[in-house]
């Protein structure tokens, strides 16, 4: 017994993994677990609590918290009293003939954790000032999104009087353009409501959406201003099969905005030539929606210049359409650019890989 005493001692002094100077080294001891009795302990141990032979393994084990689990490394414990970090290794070693005992090792590790939360505060105080920039970009993108349907519902409220003026007064067709008016008002506050949750990060609602669908939507959001500049549309059959998860809300605007700007770009185009195409491709793991216009063309061989906040060459632009367009792409973990047709006009790309999920 008494040499494996001195085994274990010897053990102890050569464990403790002090490799940094200044480091305090590993706190050592050793239990019987079926008596709840502690065999050894080295200085160190009775630093952390000289009350522990009298108070046992248990009792002292009781001060100590176990890290969260969500991301932390398991085994690294809290001391409750003086809010040091343990990492705590432990080990069964032979004691005498039959028996086996715990060797355990507590190894201070309140620096490095000290210095992990520091660097995880810093990542974050620089993803909250990138967040607030992306913010005040949404903030202002907000008035011009919104503009959109109520343009939309100021046209239809003027056609809802005059309908009420003329002399004969159709109910059906009023109810029908009072009903169109409430879908873009319900479409105007969901706009909202989605930048919100977007600009706050909180969980998107991803759910699986037919490809399909969204360009069908994006189309029927986009239709009066298409017609109003009568721009025919060739929408190619997308695949039913074609599905991405991600917020829909977010996916038709973000669409509806790329067809916005492919009519502005569309202005000079002679009436017989303007012609929006929209286009679903497979490719490679994502899918690939192609707005493809027949307008003046991109102003700039500089095409990521166009994706920075405030690029406008328009009178009235804000310049925000596209940087807001892309950050709703790369939070489904897709990709949007941009390039010149050969014929002439442009064409913008939106990727989504199949299977992303909003971030
Ligand atoms: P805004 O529409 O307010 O100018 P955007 O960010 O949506 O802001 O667009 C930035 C610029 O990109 C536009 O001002 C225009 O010069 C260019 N652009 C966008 N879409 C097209 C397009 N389909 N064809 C040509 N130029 C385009």
């Amino acid at each position: 017994m008494h040499a494996m005493r001195q085994k274990t001692r010897q053990l102890a002094d050569d464990a403790p993994p002090a490799l940094l100077p200044g480091r305090p080294r590993a706190a050592i001891y050793i239990v019987d677990e079926e008596r709840q009795i502690v065999l050894y302990a080295n200085p160190e141990m009775h630093r952390l609590d000289s009350r522990l032979a009298e108070i046992g393994p248990h009792a002292f084990e009781a001060q100590f918290v176990r890290e969260p689990a969500a991301g932390c490394v398991s085994g690294v414990l809290r001391h409750t009293v003086t809010g040091r970090w343990y990492r705590l290794q432990e080990e069964s070693i032979p004691w005498g003939r039959r028996r086996h005992v715990k060797l355990k090792v507590l190894d201070d590790v309140t620096e490095q954790k000290n210095a992990r939360m520091l660097r995880e505060q810093r990542r974050e105080s620089a993803h909250q000032a990138s967040r607030l920039s992306t913010l005040a970009e949404i903030a202002s993108t907000l008035a011009h999104e919104i503009n959109q349907p109520l343009t939309v519902i100021t046209t239809y409220t003027e056609a809802c009087q005059r309908l009420l003026q003329a002399s004969k007064i159709d109910h059906a067709e009023i109810i029908a353009v009072l009903a169109k008016c409430h879908t873009q008002a319900v479409r105007a506050s969901s706009i909202i409501e989605r930048l919100r949750e977007f600009i706050s990060q909180r969980r998107h609602q991803p759910a699986p959406w037919p490809v399909a669908a969204l360009v069908a939507e994006a189309l029927d959001v986009g239709r009066p201003l298409l017609e109003a500049a009568q721009i025919s549309v060739d929408s190619q059959q997308v695949a039913d099969d074609l599905v991405v998860i991600g917020d829909r809300i977010l996916l038709v605007q973000l669409l509806v905005n790329l067809i916005r700007n492919a009519i502005d770009a569309m202005r000079s185009t002679p009436e017989n030539e303007r012609r929006l195409t929209i286009a679903a491709t497979p490719e490679a793991g994502e899918i690939q929606i192609s707005v493809a216009d027949r307008g003046c063309g991109l102003p700039t061989p500089d095409v990521e210049a166009l994706f920075t906040p405030f690029y406008t060459t328009k009178g009235e632009g804000l310049g925000l359409g596209l940087a807001i367009c892309r950050s709703v792409a790369e939070s489904h973990n897709g990709r949007l650019w941009a390039s010149g047709n050969a014929e002439g006009g442009a064409t913008f790309f939106l990727a989504i890989p199949v299977e992303a999920v909003a971030a």
